[in-house]
């Protein structure tokens, strides 16, 4: 919000220069403005993570102290990966420059910077591809788009490739479809061979490795954290839940991120899916390994997507489930949709996924054997296998925020609008070009949802606040709901800064506020322990 430290009052941030500067962009040096970057990686966290030169450095500081060979690994570290991933290798050579993409990215749209056009932010890396590795490049040079590797490079490429959330938006509107999202993650393994991270992605994945999540949060916390929502659970319902934890033999593996048991507004929503799971007689478990649905690995390279991914099939096998249960996350369905079957899979052991209640057959889930807990729900409801009272949710006049990674990389738009209008008697959505496949990212995702970037992130936020905005101001909207942790929390700053009014809300604790259980109690509260009806004024 305008409150919020060093962040200027939105009507400051709604004053954007779109006019580029006088000098090419090749000639625009990066200026580290605080509020618009990230802090680095502590270098206790390179360590853990057995990555190459941990040392303490400042962005703001003129001697980032690369290593003395630091142009041979980059040099080297294009080369291996023109190799390895043709996509890579075609998206440095067919862009046309054709512009169709340039004010699709949030970031340009709220900060005016040229250099956070998508297409300009891949020409990056793209010149020094040019430069080294076409024949163009080395005998034309600047006349052909090239450019010489320099210091300064590396300065911008921290800068931009941590000013891009990985959201995938521009790739919808690229003719090519060239995915910037993907040069970004090799402009960050190329920064990660010189030691060059951020903190808040790597220490995420750092805690994952000695825990199991990215919060860090130990097996007896997170059964006390469980247990305390069963406590919850059962003064407003009068129920109380079951909550197997790291049961053998379970016809299901749940799994979601830890910024559901951890933080509000997550918190209630880990309490409906505790809700639903019981109500149904789910013969499911929760893992203390397996305990974190996202993967931080996205943010940094491919091999640690793998190293994170694979522990959640390893602990499948080993409590010897059927198949796996995905909870509301974003990131964590592009790593399972995309990569998961060539990077651990593929899942024989386990079963193709068939619910229990129905008899369905997630045919979608064939290969990863991982259903996302929407098309579970949505299932439920298409079968009329759960009692819903939506009159509950009277009071709430609900948007839908489509998370980037679910609705681009899986495409399933429908069955959370779905659920909504089954729970919940308002909805509206938002105008057409800001939602589904065209959504607008929260700015806060793929390891920028952190506090020191938060001008960056409210202005990269501005698309999105706006389309809030105007739900609010024609419909009255007052909730926000997605399914995403990192949206749970990132949407709440942003909201309070765009759209002050609007809380954020995850599904299944709206669907468990509208679930009528078998032997509750008259329901007097929601979740958040508020009255379930609006107080007259
Ligand atoms: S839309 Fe595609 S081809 Fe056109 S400039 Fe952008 S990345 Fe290049
Ligand atoms: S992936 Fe998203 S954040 Fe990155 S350049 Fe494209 S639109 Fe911008």
């Amino acid at each position: 919000m305008s409150e919020l430290a060093g962040v200027p009052k939105p009507e400051e941030l709604l004053k954007i220069d779109y006019q580029p500067p006088r000098k090419g962009w090749m000639d625009t040096p990066v200026n580290f403005k605080p509020g618009t970057y990230c802090y680095p990686a502590a270098s206790k966290n390179h360590k853990i993570l057995d990555l190459p030169f941990p040392r303490e450095w400042s962005p703001t500081e003129k001697d980032w102290k690369l290593p003395e060979n630091w142009k041979e690994i980059v040099l080297n570290g294009i080369a291996e990966r023109l190799s390895k991933y043709r996509s890579f290798k075609v998206f440095m050579d067919i862009c046309v420059r054709c512009g169709a993409c340039a004010d699709k990215c949030h970031f340009f749209l709220g900060s005016g910077d040229p250099k956070n056009m998508p297409v300009l932010r891949a020409e990056l890396l793209r010149s020094i591809y040019r430069k080294e590795f076409t024949a163009a490049g080395k005998v034309l040079g600047k006349l052909a788009g090239a450019r010489e590797l320099t210091p300064a490079v590396i300065k911008e490429w921290f800068y931009y490739f941590y000013q891009c959330t990985e959201c995938r938006r521009c790739s919808v509107f690229c003719p090519y479809g060239i995915d910037t999202a993907e040069i970004t993650m090799i402009g960050r393994e190329l920064l990660y061979l010189l030691g060059l991270g951020i903190n808040w992605a790597l220490e995420p994945a750092a805690k994952c490795f000695m825990t199991g999540n990215h919060l860090g949060i130990q097996p007896h916390t997170l059964k006390d954290t469980l247990d305390f929502f069963a406590d919850d659970l059962e003064d407003i319902t009068g129920v109380r839940v079951d909550i197997p934890i790291n049961k053998k033999g379970a016809d299901i593996l749940f799994v979601t991120p830890s910024g559901d048991y951890f933080a509000d507004p997550g918190t209630y929503t880990c309490m409906g899916y505790l809700a639903l799971f019981h109500e149904l007689g789910l013969n499911y478990t929760w893992s203390t390994y397996a305990s974190e649905g996202g993967n931080f690995g996205l943010f940094t390279s491919h091999e640690m997507i793998k190293r994170l991914n694979a522990k959640i099939y390893a602990e499948a096998k080993r409590l010897g489930v059927k198949w796996i249960l995905g909870g509301e996350c974003g990131h964590m369905w592009r790593v399972i949709h995309q990569y998961m079957d060539t990077m651990n899979g593929p899942a024989d052991f386990l079963e193709e996924p068939v619910s229990p209640i129905t008899g369905t057959k997630f045919e979608n889930a064939k290969a990863t054997k991982m259903v996302h807990i929407m098309e579970f729900t949505a299932d439920l409801i298409k079968h009329n296998k759960l009692k819903l009272d939506p009159s509950r949710n009277d009071k709430l006049k609900v948007t839908f925020h489509d998370s980037c990674n679910p609705a681009r990389a899986m495409g399933i738009f429908e069955e959370p609008r779905y659920v909504i209008k089954n729970v919940c008697k308002h909805f509206y959505d938002m105008p057409e070009n800001t939602i589904k496949e065209k959504t607008f990212c929260c700015a806060g995702g793929a390891g920028l949802g952190n506090d020191e970037n938060m001008e960056m992130r409210l202005r990269g936020g501005l698309p999105r606040g706006n389309a809030v905005k105007y739900v609010q101001e024609k419909h009255k909207v007052n909730r926000l709901a997605c399914m995403c942790a990192i949206d749970r929390a990132t949407l709440v700053p942003l909201c309070d800064y765009w759209a002050p009014g609007v809380q954020v809300t995850g599904i299944h604790e709206m669907l468990a506020n509208a679930l009528v259980m078998k032997g509750e109690k008259e329901r007097e509260t929601d979740l958040r322990g508020e009255p379930l009806k609006e107080v007259e004024e």
